[in-house]
């Protein structure tokens, strides 16, 4: 039989699923894959089942339904003072997955060349590889994560249509400075090129960082696509909506992009999604808080296991550097130990590089209740006792 596609036959399953996968067979704890474990706002998901009940369940339109659009645009007044037309200038998706691509599809013709940043969420390169676009990639590097300002340069050229820029950024935690983003701003208007900006972690920023959208800087407007999801911001990861503002002429191809892989997304999600837009200040502000003192509290518990915690400011995650363990092998061997022998499920940095990844870092979701954390902390304290500084299951496992 003829060869079905060679890049999606080449694509591994996501070390997400791999790794949720294997904690489920070993009842580990799931630091891995990044969700919550406990549901969003009562009241939003009440939205939800209330608007199952009231005869509006066939196709909504195709952008979204008028309410969730009119939020976005109210949203976006509210956060960052944008203007944006609720009919010409919002599409909502079937989460931020689909925004991606259909951001990407929007813009990509084959040969265009899209400037992506490594460490890269996973999505990014296939579908990019997949639209017969080129990837350019430019490497930041830990600890701090800080953008190499002529390694981007070189990174454009007369063949780049766009960059593709996730801040708050998974998996670093990096939230890109007004500095950063100016010199982002500043190529994007000399190569003419357009940036699609993954802003999922938008609302989940600590340490008095504020998550500045690459759209509000001085000639951004007409040429980025903002991707916002109602999975992050109500802690509902399963509903799948997403949100894409840009300027109408690139709206209406994002929407041409969503009727070819969607059409649309269910409207009794999208109109609980409106009133969870709506909600007060507060609601908002105490996201990043109280992710800050879970990542606090997992960040000391790792610390405490000599394990190097690297700084985070958004996001669901943190990066540890678990060299000094001494453990035997890579950060996908120290994951997978983990995982099967100390019951504790967690992502190897490696799989968010193209390119020869470093080793040694490990990310862990903090997004759980403080008592799961700790317990994870009890479970990999227990497992690295028995040798201080080294794991002793990790030497038995290797040989
Ligand atoms: N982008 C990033 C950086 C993510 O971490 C995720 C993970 N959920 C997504 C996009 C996808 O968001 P959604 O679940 O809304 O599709
Ligand atoms: N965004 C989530 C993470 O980084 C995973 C989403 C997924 O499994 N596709 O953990």
């Amino acid at each position: 039989m003829k060869a079905l596609n060679s890049l999606l036959a080449a694509t591994e399953t996501t070390i997400f699923t791999v790794m949720s996968a294997l904690a489920t067979a070993h009842d580990a704890i799931n630091l891995g894959q990044g969700f919550p474990d406990t549901d969003g706002p009562e009241d939003v998901i009440a939205a939800a089942a209330a608007a199952l009940m009231d005869q509006r369940n066939q196709y909504p339109p195709l952008a979204g339904v008028p309410e969730l659009r009119a939020a976005v645009a109210s949203a976006n007044r509210r956060f960052y003072g944008l203007e944006v037309d609720p009919l010409r200038e919002v599409v909502v998706t079937s989460g931020a997955t689909e925004a991606i691509t259909a951001c990407l599809m929007a813009l990509l013709d084959p040969g265009d060349e899209v400037v992506l940043i490594e460490p890269l969420y996973d999505t990014y390169l296939p579908v990019v590889r997949l639209l017969g676009a080129v990837a350019r990639l430019v490497r930041l590097s830990p600890p701090d994560w800080a953008l190499p300002r002529d390694e981007l340069a070189a990174a454009f050229g007369p063949r780049t249509k766009a960059i593709l820029l996730n801040s708050p950024m998974n998996p670093t935690g990096k939230v890109f400075s007004a500095d950063e983003l100016g010199v982002i701003a500043g190529l994007l208007q000399r190569h003419d090129a357009y940036a699609v900006c993954d802003e999922v972690y938008e609302h989940l920023v600590f340490d008095g960082y504020r998550h500045i959208p690459l759209m509000t800087l001085p000639g951004m407007r007409e040429r980025v696509m903002r991707i916002g999801s109602a999975g992050k911001t109500f802690s509902l990861t399963g509903w799948k909506v997403g949100y894409v503002t840009a300027a109408a002429p690139i709206a209406g191809i994002v929407a041409k992009a969503h009727q070819n892989l969607t059409f649309t997304t269910p409207p009794n999600l999208q109109r609980a999604v409106a009133l969870g837009l709506a909600k007060e200040e507060s609601y908002f502000a105490s996201l990043g808080a109280d992710l800050a003192a879970r990542r606090d509290r997992l960040a000391a518990g790792l610390m405490g296991l000599g394990m190097r915690v690297l700084a985070t400011h958004g996001s669901y995650f943190l990066i540890a550097d678990v060299s000094a363990l001494g453990f035997p092998g890579d950060d996908t061997a120290f994951c997978r130990h983990i995982t099967e022998q100390a019951g504790v499920a967690a992502i190897p940095v490696s799989a968010f590089y193209a390119g020869p990844p470093p080793k040694d870092y490990v990310r862990f979701a903090f997004c759980k209740r403080p008592e799961v954390l700790d317990a994870a902390v009890a479970r990999l304290a227990a497992h690295f006792a028995t040798a201080p500084g080294l794991p002793r299951g990790a030497l038995t496992a290797a040989k």
